[in-house]
């Protein structure tokens, strides 16, 4: 079996090499991206492996299949990158990493609100450079807060969890309920109530249709003046443009994100020594009141040792069974009901 690694980093070579004692496969791992202009790389292989901001639009899928590629192995939850109908027509089997560590997104979230609120950052620079004045670093109680969850899968779940270890009101939004968020403590509501009522927003739901830009002037205009939005699910559901505007209006107080509209040219490079040419991304940047991560919520030792192990035991699955439970169909993802 011979798989090649897109997007390769340390991380990846390391994690895998540790989870591949036990298969015993034949790896390659290219630090490029994955698009049409690289898909022939992948020829001759059997399975490519791919992360969350690798193209496998229509046209990578039929270049892959051409190569002879029989697998797409995901090494991530996240799918909205992945042209399935097309996939599925070709026979490319597409697996992915459902739940890899829903603790390691929902506590980086946290990590995100704590760190906004009592200004971690600027403490920290200040304090290095002995600056001990405490002007500007007015935090809130999260205690008692509302808190609305938008997406109450595994990752919305726990965060719910988290919440409510801070005894704070949790409101939810979901296409669907969830039984285990009711039990935590949280009340289903609709949006528009959610948006009215909470000091917190954290977004947990997939990048779909539904959800593209979800976070637009129309919403942000229904928050609470001084709200805080935190965003750890994929970019495209914030319009980076509207976020601008309401920060600098102060409608929005605090920004959280670990991804980016954009992120695709920026996130997991070492891009110091270069010019940002990415104008949004820099005026965010010169907020005192946006903190932002690049796509490293799910990085904890065990999330990444579950990636790797997950990703080729649904290699092994699909070579032995000719299926797996990580399985992509179209019909389970876009067909009706609860995923
Ligand atoms: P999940 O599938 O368990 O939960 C997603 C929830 O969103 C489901 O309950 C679903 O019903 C709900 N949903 C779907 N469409 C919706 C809509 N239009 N409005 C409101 N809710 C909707 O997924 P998860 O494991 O909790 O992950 C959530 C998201 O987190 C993923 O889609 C992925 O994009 C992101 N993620 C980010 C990182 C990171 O490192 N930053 C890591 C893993 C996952």
């Amino acid at each position: 079996m011979r798989i090649v690694f897109f997007s390769s980093k340390k991380w990846v070579v390391d994690a895998f090499q540790a989870a591949n004692a036990t298969h015993g496969y034949e790896f390659n791992h290219l630090e490029a991206r994955l698009t049409r202009d690289t898909a022939s790389l992948a020829d001759g292989y059997d399975v490519v492996c791919v992360f969350v901001n690798d193209i496998v639009n229509e046209s990578v899928i039929d270049r892959l299949v051409k190569g002879g590629v029989n697998t797409l192995a995901l090494r991530c939850s996240g799918f909205n990158n992945v042209a399935l109908r097309r996939a599925e027509e070709l026979g490319l089997d597409v697996v992915r990493v459902p739940a890899y560590s829903p603790y390691a997104v929902a506590e980086h979230a946290l990590g995100l609100m704590l760190a906004l609120n009592r200004k971690f950052y600027r403490a920290y620079n200040r304090v290095r450079d002995g600056n001990f004045s405490l002007d500007g670093l007015l935090g809130f109680d999260i205690h008692k807060k509302t808190v609305g969850v938008i997406g109450t899968g595994k990752i919305g779940l726990n965060l719910i969890r988290v919440m409510r270890g801070f005894d704070c009101r949790v409101l939810a939004y979901d296409k669907f309920e969830n039984p285990e968020a009711l039990e935590a403590g949280a009340e289903y509501v609709g949006l528009e109530e959610l948006y009215a009522s909470s000091d917190i927003i954290s977004l947990h739901c997939p990048l779909t249709h539904e959800t593209y830009h979800m976070i637009n002037d129309y919403a942000i205009q229904a928050m609470k003046p001084g709200v805080m939005i935190i965003n750890t699910s994929r970019g495209p559901l914030i319009n980076t443009g509207a976020v601008i505007e309401g920060l600098k209006t102060g409608q929005i107080g605090y920004l959280g994100l670990d991804v980016y509209e954009e992120e695709a040219d920026l996130f997991f490079e070492d891009l110091s020594d270069q010019v940002i040419q990415d104008d949004q991304f820099v005026r965010l940047q010169t907020f005192p009141n946006v903190l932002i991560t690049s796509h490293q919520a799910f990085f904890t030792q065990e999330a990444v040792q579950n990636i790797a192990e997950t990703t080729l035991q649904n290699v092994k699955d699909l070579v032995e069974t000719g299926t797996s439970v990580n399985m992509l169909k179209v019909e389970d993802v876009y067909g009706n009901g609860r995923k």
